[in-house]
């Protein structure tokens, strides 16, 4: 049965599945959690990348630090006129994102929360990666109230082979991230790239499953998608990377040690396709039908025309349309050809605008907090 209380082998059975009959009741059960708990209303996040510097080298991505790319940093007035726009274009919720930039200071983000809260009265969503207590309370009473962090794979081995650490945290840290934002109250996300090499049905099924230990409020996950100037950009998804880091970098004793992870074979190796992306989605909306979960733009981009909207069919009900100025989004690759990269803020919300109408949904007025986070909010009051 398509419950809540899944069992761990039974989501790796539906992220299996391939007949399109059983799929389709897995479609249609997440539509109507859907519609029956979050509604038809579409939830528009205005998402603004407000810098590409990075000091983390995670071997997926396309900003990590040891890549040459011309770093910017937005100034404020910019970012105020991003707010500007939105506050114009009905979009209540602002998402800062960025690489994990330690010389973003602390202060800058606190005044430009509060001005974004004070001359705009716009909700703001962070995601400037792993932060200190403090910072994250600073934030908060500047006015920041929700905060995003993917934890990218539960798989503790394959999470240390992805993120070498040269500055900062393992899996646990990760997690403790987490946790920390929830104890600090704000409202969390978090997510995982679905087919990055090395990842296994079995460690998606335990990806899902985390949601659900994690009760959180706010679930994005999408493909992960190869970018050539990085590490994991040249392989085949038959994991040719590591096999070529194994033998040409490691005594297989080493290897052993620092990749402990078995690696999959080609059956279980998860692919990096939309079909996957679906069904997360989906079993993410049957696993916790009351939090908010994104069409996301990975979705979009390996299927401008349908993939959004395919999303938003299978159970998401939150779009982040790309606000960011044309001039910086080409800097902020973290995969290539990332959609709306040669937009304007404009083009990219009548865009999403267009295919919300396509399927007979609409924009959401106001701030669009998940019930999962009211629901504890009022709780503890
Ligand atoms: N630094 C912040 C953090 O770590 O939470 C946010 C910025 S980070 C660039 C945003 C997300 O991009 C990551 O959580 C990761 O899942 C995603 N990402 C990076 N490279 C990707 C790739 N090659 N394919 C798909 N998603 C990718």
């Amino acid at each position: 049965m398509l419950n809540a209380r899944l069992s761990t082998s039974e989501i790796a059975a539906w992220l299996r599945e391939t007949d399109a009959e059983r799929l389709q009741t897995l479609w249609d059960k997440a539509d109507q959690i859907r519609r029956e708990r979050v509604g038809d209303a579409v939830w528009l996040r205005g998402l603004i990348e407000i810098s590409n510097r990075c000091s983390r080298n995670c071997l997926y991505c396309g900003v990590r630090a040891e890549r040459r790319v011309e770093r910017y940093r937005m100034p404020q007035n910019e970012i105020l006129d991003c707010a500007n726009f939105a506050k114009k274009n009905g979009l209540a919720t602002l998402v800062l994102q960025a690489g994990e930039d330690r010389t973003l200071d602390a202060g800058f983000v606190a005044e430009t929360v509060q001005a974004i809260r004070d001359d705009f009265g716009l909700t703001v969503t962070l995601s400037l990666g792993e932060r200190t207590d403090s910072e994250l309370v600073r934030w908060q009473e500047a006015g920041a109230s929700r905060y995003l962090a993917r934890f990218e794979t539960s798989n503790p081995a394959l999470y240390r082979a992805l993120h070498p650490s040269v500055d900062g945290g393992g899996f646990t840290e990760r997690i403790d991230f987490l946790k920390r934002l929830r104890q600090i109250g704000y409202e969390v996300g978090s997510g995982v790239m679905i087919g990055i090499p090395g990842q296994t049905f079995d460690d998606l099924a335990r990806d899902l499953a985390l949601f659900r230990e994690l009760d959180l409020d706010m679930i994005g996950s999408g493909p992960f998608l190869p970018h050539p100037e990085t590490p994991l950009g040249n392989l085949e998804i038959s994991g040719a990377y590591w096999q070529t880091t194994r033998s040409s970098e490691d005594s297989p004793k080493d290897a052993a040690s620092r990749f402990s992870f078995r690696y999959p074979t080609t059956d279980d190796q998860v692919p990096n396709a939309n079909d996957l992306a679906f069904k997360v989605v989906a079993l993410a909306r049957v696993l916790c039908p009351d939090a908010n979960i994104p069409s996301v733009t990975s979705v979009a981009t390996l299927d401008g025309r349908d993939g959004r909207k395919s999303a938003l069919s299978r159970g998401a009900n939150v779009v982040m349309p790309n606000i960011t100025p044309t001039k910086y989004r080409r800097l902020y690759e973290i995969y290539p050809n990332k959609a709306a990269t040669f937009e304007d803020a404009e083009t990219t919300l009548q865009t999403t605008l267009r295919q919300l109408d396509e399927i007979g949904r609409f924009q959401g007025i106001g701030p669009g907090s998940a019930p999962n986070f009211l629901a504890r909010s009022s709780a503890s009051r």
